[in-house]
């Protein structure tokens, strides 16, 4: 059978065709009032998109570039930080702080599974700089609580900034950026904005800035005072990815049109959405006799334990081999043992449903037990109907 090459990978994520087309068709210099237009419309907008109200900068590197530029803009050598950790992202920010000459404390959770508040109420005190958290550690599939590592953070007051990857967060996930007081949360382009991989944001606290003034870490490019002040001329410090900013710009539109015309609303449209697909997969994968990996899973992707005595790279490989889907395998020491189906940005019921239908044969020909045909779909069909329509069946009533 004809087959289309579609992507359930958690970053990069499928694209917007219309974001493909802004970029393709773009050519101004950045130096232009076209570009500074764009380049301004597009902050403007990014702070909807984000739920702040504070400044929001774009910069051309991957979202790591980005976690790197919170550790050496808001922190000094010698800094005592809070890493939270329940994976290989959460492993990246110890990696970040120890590079950076930081001391910090690692607060790990199993993989799969999330903090304990009260552990981290113990940790935090006032000579603790920062705490280090994912809001959604994509390569276990697990929701962390930012909201009440928020309260916890903020009951120290200013002395100690809180800074969140929300990198597959963002447009997946209810996040009261500010009313909760997170001081840098950090998202890339190539998740839920729907766009190619080379750009990544950050919404940062007055707070984060003025720690900025004191802080001694070698930064460069990174400097985040610098670009601030480009941007408030509507200018960058150095040349933008000009191309990319066209496709946020159509990505931002599209999301705006989500919400009819509110973009705050699509952002919110965005996130149920995903939560909608999220849930209609957890639902497949257990009709199925899986098992989900995390505990607390995040709607941005569902990771799921490969049954006993199969490889989960088999799997992966079957879905690219019969339908050209790309699922992720699990990462580092997961590796094998789960696969991970993204719900990041530009999915939908057909995508959804699809993806469910083909788990089914793939598991009919790897997995040792018998699969009924139709029991993963049906499973999410009801979800669907049951939220769209408020129908309890919609199968076999
Ligand atoms: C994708 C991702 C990143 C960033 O990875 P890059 O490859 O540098 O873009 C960081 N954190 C999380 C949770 C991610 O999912």
């Amino acid at each position: 059978m004809l087959r289309k090459n579609r992507l359930f990978t958690p970053g990069p994520t499928p694209l917007l065709p219309a974001a493909q087309t802004a970029m393709a068709s773009f050519t101004a210099h950045h130096r232009t009032a076209d570009f500074k237009a764009l380049f301004q419309h597009v902050l403007a907008d990014m702070k909807d998109f984000v739920g702040t109200k504070n400044d929001v900068l774009v910069l051309a590197c991957s979202g790591t570039g980005m976690m790197e530029a919170a550790v050496s803009n808001l922190t000094s050598p010698g800094d005592k930080v809070l890493v939270l950790t329940a994976g290989k992202f959460g492993e990246r920010w110890t990696g970040l702080a120890k590079a950076f000459g930081c001391n910090p404390d690692v607060l790990s959770a199993p993989y799969g599974e999330t903090f304990s508040l009260n552990d981290i109420r113990a940790r935090v005190a006032p000579e603790v700089r920062a705490v280090f958290v994912q809001a959604t550690e994509s390569s276990t599939g697990a929701r962390h609580d930012v909201e009440g590592i928020a309260k916890i953070v903020r009951e120290h007051g200013d002395e100690t900034l809180l800074v969140v990857d929300a990198i597959t967060g963002l447009g997946t996930t209810h996040l009261n950026v500010d009313g909760w007081g997170v001081d840098m949360i950090i998202g890339g382009s190539q998740k839920a904005l729907m766009m190619p991989p080379g750009l990544a944001y950050c919404g940062v606290s007055e707070r984060a800035w003025k720690r900025m003034d004191t802080t001694t870490s070698p930064r460069y490019y990174f400097d985040l005072r610098k670009e601030r002040k480009s941007a408030a001329k509507g200018e960058t410090a150095y040349t933008p990815a000009t191309s990319l900013f066209a496709a946020m710009g159509a990505a931002l539109e599209y999301i705006r049109g989500m919400g009819n015309g509110d973009l705050a609303k699509g952002r919110e449209a965005l996130v149920n959405n995903a939560e909608l697909c999220a849930e209609m997969t957890r639902a497949g994968a257990k009709a199925l006799g899986l098992k989900l990996f995390a505990a607390s899973p995040a709607a941005a992707l569902t990771a799921i334990t490969a049954p006993d005595g199969l490889d989960s790279g088999k799997i992966v490989k079957e879905f690219r081999e019969s339908f050209d889907a790309v699922v992720a395998n699990g990462q580092g020491e997961m590796k094998g043992k789960i696969f991970r189906i993204a719900h990041i940005g530009y999915y939908d019921y057909l995508d959804t449903i699809g993806i469910l239908g083909a788990l089914e044969h793939v598991l009919a020909r790897l997995a040792e037990t018998r699969v009924e045909y139709g029991a993963a779909v049906r499973a999410a069909q009801e979800v669907y109907a049951r939220t769209q329509f408020g129908k309890r069946q919609l199968v076999g009533a």
